[in-house]
């Protein structure tokens, strides 16, 4: 039997609603089009061009692993994130809507043509610094992880967007060896999950994601208790940190930032109206004939 586009989306739909997937119609819809090398306007404008064999049998490997809830980013090899599209693997955090609220706030905060230098750590896929640099051509990045594997997804992600000209790659251990005041932005998007809280996680997160992007340690706040200083101190006077917390964290991190110097600390919200990011600033070098 021939499967046309649009029989392939509904029984793709349906099998993975049955297998619990928590958005079936969309998954399905990214699962048909890579399958069957078809666009999103096919599926509307031609919905019964038939699949080729070689097409079904690639959807079927596609379902079968997606209902074993396997992540579609895993499945495509890819993500989209902001206004770029970027590779993934399991050795990287698949990139989430909510970390363009990083995203968002350091393109509000930097002009078009400004030159800066921006650190990003834990850097993963490179998603915050590579959407960053794609539209702040005067701007320089560097990357940080600890994971070789990561920084091999972001040096590929970098130079499919022909960023790796004005981004640096390198491992390191968060801050480690990097010297006091050389940037005017730090991003990060740590592990905030409670260590006892990552089983409890969707499958797509717990079994198939790396825990060191995860896990944040007892009580979630670990790798904050040892940025929050760190960033402070790579900061150049004046400059900016955007740091990525979970939804609950929005009084808790806050706080450890307050504690290590930063001013102007505050938190900003994402699309579904949660806690999701703290803003803040080391304070400029100061007039010293100014009090306040
Ligand atoms: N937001 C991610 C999740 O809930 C966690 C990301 C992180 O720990 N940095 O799956």
């Amino acid at each position: 039997m021939t499967l046309t586009l649009v029989q392939a989306w509904t029984t793709t739909r349906d099998r993975l609603k049955s297998a619990g997937v928590d958005s079936p119609v969309i998954d399905a819809r990214l699962l048909v089009e890579a399958a069957a090398s078809a666009t999103r306007a096919d599926l509307l404008t031609d919905p019964y061009r038939p699949l080729t064999p070689d097409q079904a049998a690639t959807l079927d490997d596609y379902v079968e692993r997606r209902a074993r809830r396997e992540p579609v980013s895993h499945i495509l090899g890819r993500k989209g994130f902001w206004k770029i599209m970027l590779g993934v693997n399991s050795h990287v955090l698949t990139p989430r809507p909510e970390t363009e609220v990083v995203v968002d706030h350091a393109l509000r905060a930097f002009e078009e043509h400004q030159a800066f230098d921006m650190l990003d750590l834990g850097v993963g896929s490179g998603a915050i610094v590579l959407a960053i640099l794609a539209e702040r051509p005067a701007a320089r990045g560097l990357g940080v992880d600890v994971s070789e594997e990561a920084l091999a997804v972001a040096r590929e992600n970098a130079a499919n967007l022909d960023l790796n000209n004005r981004v640096a790659l390198l491992r390191g251990d968060w801050t480690a060896g990097l010297q006091d005041e050389g940037f005017d932005l730090v991003t990060a998007n740590p592990p905030y999950i409670p260590s006892r809280d990552i089983e409890t996680l969707a499958p797509e997160v717990r079994d198939h994601e790396p825990r060191l992007a995860l896990d944040g340690g007892e009580d979630g706040l670990d790798a904050y208790r040892l940025l929050a200083p760190e960033i402070l101190r790579v900061l150049k006077p004046g400059g900016l940190l955007l740091v990525e917390i979970g939804f609950d964290q929005g009084e808790s991190v806050p706080p450890l930032f307050h504690a290590a110097g930063a001013q102007a600390v505050g938190v900003l919200k994402d699309l579904s109206d949660r806690d999701r990011v703290v803003i803040g600033r080391k304070k400029a070098l100061g007039n010293p004939g100014m009090s306040h």
